[in-house]
């Protein structure tokens, strides 16, 4: 395992160029992120739309999506392909959902959970409404067994849900949901957890409590583009 205490900065792009989960597009003399719009014609956040080739392109905001400034910031394994199935917690108004169900296209599967219905109602509007592989579940993550809708297992759990016991929510919902050996994605939110600690400190520490039932992956400083998150990347090992 990698020495956990190693959080990483760097910037170069380490991710193979073409592995069609996503793109690089040349926009404005630079190469930016992108995925296929699984939805052609359809914004979710007013990113840019770029056609190439007869293909229709959406522009995937580091600044706006904490998986784009992980990838931009030397993310090494991307678990999210085509046909993978995701259980994704906190989806808000589903910026990142909505690139993540471009990415595993019409045969994947994304199960989005949200339990501010105000929020929740944003994002069936504007986006699971027009992508039939989300299935969104307006529920407490702290309730994985009420997600009634949820069936089989999934290839990745993604845990984006800024709360101080979160750490504890994501591992009871990979007991429930991972498959063997899946990914897990927790965004940790370094000043909401305890303000006296550094934000090292804090990331640390939750690594700690997943190391047990996780090998981790990677953890990744998300500065420059959100100066207030790292996302840990582990995988299970059983
Ligand atoms: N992941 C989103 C993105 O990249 O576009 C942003 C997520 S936002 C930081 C956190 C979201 O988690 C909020 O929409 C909040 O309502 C939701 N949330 C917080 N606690 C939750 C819980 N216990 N169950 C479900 N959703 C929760």
């Amino acid at each position: 395992m990698k020495k956990i205490l190693e959080i990483e900065t760097k910037r170069e792009i380490s991710l193979e160029e073409d592995n069609q989960s996503f793109f690089w597009i040349k926009s404005e003399g630079e190469k930016k992120l992108a995925t296929e719009n699984l939805v052609p014609g359809n914004q979710v956040y007013r990113e840019k739309l770029i056609v190439k080739k007869g293909v229709e392109y959406r522009l995937w905001d580091p600044f706006r999506s904490k998986l784009a400034a992980a990838i931009m910031n030397g993310l090494e394994e991307f678990p999210f392909r085509n046909k993978s199935t995701v259980l994704y917690l906190g989806v808000s108004t589903g910026t990142t959902v909505s690139h993540i169900s471009d990415i595993v296209g019409p045969s994947g599967m994304i199960f989005g959970v949200e339990h501010a219905s105000r929020v929740a109602r944003d994002f069936l509007d504007r986006v699971a409404s027009y992508r039939k592989n989300i299935i969104p579940i307006l529920q407490d993550a702290r309730k994985p067994k009420e997600y009634f809708s949820v069936f089989g297992k999934v290839d990745v759990v993604y845990v984006d849900i800024a709360q101080p016991d979160q750490t504890k929510i994501a591992l009871d919902n990979c007991k429930m949901y991972l498959k063997n050996h899946g990914y897990f994605f927790l965004v940790i939110k370094t000043r909401s957890i305890d303000v006296t600690k550094s934000p090292r400190r804090i990331v640390e520490e939750e690594a700690e409590k997943i190391k047990g039932e996780f090998d981790i992956l990677q953890i990744i400083d998300l500065h420059p583009y959100d100066k207030d998150h790292a996302i840990v990347i582990a995988k299970s090992l059983k």
